[in-house]
Protein backbone atom coordinates (compact mmCIF):
# COMPACT_ATOMS: atom_id res chain seq x y z
CA UNK A 1 0.00 0.00 0.00
CA UNK A 2 1.44 3.37 -0.85
CA UNK A 3 0.56 5.89 1.23
CA UNK A 4 0.36 9.47 -0.40
CA UNK A 5 -1.09 12.85 0.45
CA UNK A 6 -1.90 15.62 -1.46
CA UNK A 7 -0.42 19.55 0.40
CA UNK A 8 -2.97 21.63 0.33
CA UNK A 9 -1.00 24.91 0.85
CA UNK A 10 1.42 24.49 -1.54
CA UNK A 11 -1.08 24.89 -4.29
CA UNK A 12 -1.83 28.98 -4.80
CA UNK A 13 -5.73 28.53 -5.92
CA UNK A 14 -8.07 25.72 -3.63
CA UNK A 15 -9.25 24.09 -6.75
CA UNK A 16 -6.11 23.14 -8.05
CA UNK A 17 -5.55 21.16 -5.47
CA UNK A 18 -9.16 19.90 -5.61
CA UNK A 19 -8.63 18.54 -9.20
CA UNK A 20 -5.02 16.99 -7.82
CA UNK A 21 -6.90 15.04 -5.52
CA UNK A 22 -9.27 14.09 -7.75
CA UNK A 23 -7.27 13.49 -10.46
CA UNK A 24 -4.62 11.08 -8.52
CA UNK A 25 -7.76 9.38 -7.48
CA UNK A 26 -8.33 8.20 -10.58
CA UNK A 27 -4.86 7.67 -11.53
CA UNK A 28 -4.25 5.25 -8.77
CA UNK A 29 -7.44 3.35 -9.20
CA UNK A 30 -6.68 3.19 -12.34
CA UNK A 31 -3.01 1.61 -11.81
CA UNK A 32 -4.96 -0.71 -9.00
CA UNK A 33 -7.37 -1.97 -12.19
CA UNK A 34 -4.14 -2.94 -14.45
CA UNK A 35 -1.86 -4.42 -11.78
CA UNK A 36 -1.62 -5.69 -7.90
CA UNK A 37 -0.76 -2.34 -6.86
CA UNK A 38 -2.63 -0.13 -4.49
CA UNK A 39 -2.44 3.69 -3.50
CA UNK A 40 -4.22 5.55 -0.48
CA UNK A 41 -4.94 8.95 0.30
CA UNK A 42 -3.81 9.65 3.76
CA UNK A 43 -6.44 13.18 3.52
CA UNK A 44 -5.57 13.78 7.45
CA UNK A 45 -1.77 14.61 6.20
CA UNK A 46 -3.34 17.36 3.14
CA UNK A 47 -2.77 20.11 5.90
CA UNK A 48 0.61 18.97 7.60
CA UNK A 49 2.60 21.82 8.00
CA UNK A 50 5.46 19.70 7.05
CA UNK A 51 6.54 18.87 3.31
CA UNK A 52 7.52 14.98 4.01
CA UNK A 53 4.76 14.07 6.38
CA UNK A 54 6.37 11.04 7.95
CA UNK A 55 2.96 8.64 7.59
CA UNK A 56 3.25 8.79 3.52
CA UNK A 57 5.59 7.26 1.52
CA UNK A 58 5.22 10.45 -0.94
CA UNK A 59 3.81 13.73 -0.97
CA UNK A 60 1.94 15.28 -4.10
CA UNK A 61 2.61 19.51 -4.47
CA UNK A 62 2.76 22.64 -6.26
CA UNK A 63 6.02 23.77 -7.69
CA UNK A 64 6.63 25.90 -10.26
CA UNK A 65 9.84 24.48 -12.24
CA UNK A 66 9.37 27.17 -14.98
CA UNK A 67 8.19 25.07 -17.03
CA UNK A 68 10.94 22.62 -16.88
CA UNK A 69 8.43 19.89 -16.69
CA UNK A 70 4.62 19.52 -16.58
CA UNK A 71 5.11 17.10 -13.39
CA UNK A 72 7.66 15.29 -12.05
CA UNK A 73 7.71 12.02 -10.18
CA UNK A 74 10.46 9.82 -8.66
CA UNK A 75 11.89 5.89 -8.80
CA UNK A 76 11.26 3.41 -6.30
CA UNK A 77 14.77 3.33 -5.45
CA UNK A 78 15.69 6.97 -5.40
CA UNK A 79 16.68 7.74 -1.45
CA UNK A 80 13.61 9.31 0.75
CA UNK A 81 14.19 12.79 0.40
CA UNK A 82 13.48 12.56 -3.40
CA UNK A 83 10.05 10.68 -3.03
CA UNK A 84 7.50 13.27 -4.23
CA UNK A 85 5.64 14.13 -6.82
CA UNK A 86 5.89 17.87 -8.16
CA UNK A 87 2.56 19.74 -10.05
CA UNK A 88 3.83 22.74 -11.91
CA UNK A 89 1.41 25.53 -12.99
CA UNK A 90 1.07 24.08 -16.68
CA UNK A 91 -0.46 21.23 -15.43
CA UNK A 92 -3.15 23.28 -14.99
CA UNK A 93 -3.48 24.09 -19.36
CA UNK A 94 -1.49 21.31 -20.54
CA UNK A 95 -3.38 19.83 -23.75
CA UNK A 96 -2.09 16.03 -22.13
CA UNK A 97 -4.81 14.05 -20.57
CA UNK A 98 -4.81 15.34 -16.33
CA UNK A 99 -5.34 12.45 -15.46
CA UNK A 100 -3.04 10.54 -18.05
CA UNK A 101 0.12 13.09 -16.74
CA UNK A 102 -0.70 11.42 -13.22
CA UNK A 103 -1.07 8.02 -14.31
CA UNK A 104 2.65 8.66 -15.99
CA UNK A 105 4.49 10.13 -13.34
CA UNK A 106 3.09 7.66 -11.00
CA UNK A 107 4.26 4.52 -13.85
CA UNK A 108 7.44 5.94 -12.60
CA UNK A 109 6.55 6.00 -9.01
CA UNK A 110 6.31 2.36 -9.27
CA UNK A 111 9.42 1.60 -11.32
CA UNK A 112 8.37 2.14 -14.61
CA UNK A 113 10.77 4.30 -17.09
CA UNK A 114 10.30 5.80 -20.36
CA UNK A 115 8.99 3.94 -23.12
CA UNK A 116 10.49 6.17 -25.91
CA UNK A 117 14.17 5.03 -25.28
CA UNK A 118 13.51 1.50 -26.25
CA UNK A 119 14.63 0.31 -29.48
CA UNK A 120 11.79 0.58 -32.44
CA UNK A 121 11.08 4.05 -30.96
CA UNK A 122 11.14 6.72 -33.53
CA UNK A 123 15.03 8.41 -33.10
CA UNK A 124 13.04 11.72 -33.07
CA UNK A 125 12.09 10.98 -29.31
CA UNK A 126 14.32 12.28 -26.32
CA UNK A 127 16.74 9.63 -25.39
CA UNK A 128 17.70 8.56 -21.59
CA UNK A 129 20.46 5.85 -20.52
CA UNK A 130 18.95 2.60 -20.49
CA UNK A 131 20.68 0.92 -17.90
CA UNK A 132 19.44 -1.32 -15.85
CA UNK A 133 16.21 -1.28 -17.46
CA UNK A 134 14.26 -4.73 -18.26
CA UNK A 135 12.02 -4.91 -21.37
CA UNK A 136 8.79 -6.40 -19.89
CA UNK A 137 7.09 -6.73 -23.30
CA UNK A 138 7.06 -5.47 -26.86
CA UNK A 139 7.93 -1.89 -27.91
CA UNK A 140 4.34 0.07 -27.66
CA UNK A 141 3.96 3.42 -29.24
CA UNK A 142 1.13 3.77 -27.11
CA UNK A 143 2.32 3.53 -23.76
CA UNK A 144 1.53 5.48 -20.91
CA UNK A 145 5.42 5.92 -20.37
CA UNK A 146 5.29 7.24 -24.18
CA UNK A 147 6.41 10.63 -24.57
CA UNK A 148 4.26 12.23 -27.65
CA UNK A 149 7.25 12.59 -29.88
CA UNK A 150 8.03 11.45 -33.27
CA UNK A 151 4.53 11.22 -34.58
CA UNK A 152 3.65 8.37 -32.16
CA UNK A 153 2.11 8.81 -28.22
CA UNK A 154 -0.92 9.43 -26.75
CA UNK A 155 -2.19 12.72 -25.68
CA UNK A 156 -4.92 10.68 -23.14
CA UNK A 157 -1.79 8.73 -21.01
CA UNK A 158 -4.13 5.23 -20.85
CA UNK A 159 -2.28 2.44 -19.39
CA UNK A 160 -2.91 0.03 -22.77
CA UNK A 161 -3.46 -3.66 -22.75
CA UNK A 162 0.57 -4.03 -23.02
CA UNK A 163 1.42 -1.93 -20.02
CA UNK A 164 -1.27 -4.24 -18.05
CA UNK A 165 0.40 -7.05 -19.54
CA UNK A 166 4.06 -5.20 -18.39
CA UNK A 167 3.07 -4.61 -15.04
CA UNK A 168 1.49 -7.58 -14.10
CA UNK A 169 4.76 -9.30 -15.00
CA UNK A 170 6.22 -7.23 -12.03
CA UNK A 171 3.21 -6.44 -9.53
CA UNK A 172 0.85 -9.39 -10.24
CA UNK A 173 -3.08 -9.29 -11.02
CA UNK A 174 -5.25 -6.44 -9.66
CA UNK A 175 -5.86 -7.14 -6.26
CA UNK A 176 -9.55 -6.35 -6.74
CA UNK A 177 -9.57 -9.77 -9.03
CA UNK A 178 -8.70 -11.90 -5.62
CA UNK A 179 -11.56 -10.08 -3.77
CA UNK A 180 -14.31 -11.00 -6.50
CA UNK A 181 -12.95 -14.69 -6.23
CA UNK A 182 -13.33 -14.49 -2.58
CA UNK A 183 -16.86 -13.58 -2.15
ZN1 LIG B 1 8.21 10.64 -17.52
Amino acid sequence: MLKYCVLRKTFPEREWYESVVENMRRATDDWSAACGVQFEHVETADDSTSLRPPEVVFPVRHLDSGGRFIAAAFFPNDPENRRRVFIDPSYQTTSFDRVGVLRHELGHAIGFRHEHIRSGAPALCPDESTEGTVDLTQYDPQSVMHYFCGGVGALELDIPELDRVGARKVYGPPLSNFNLLAA
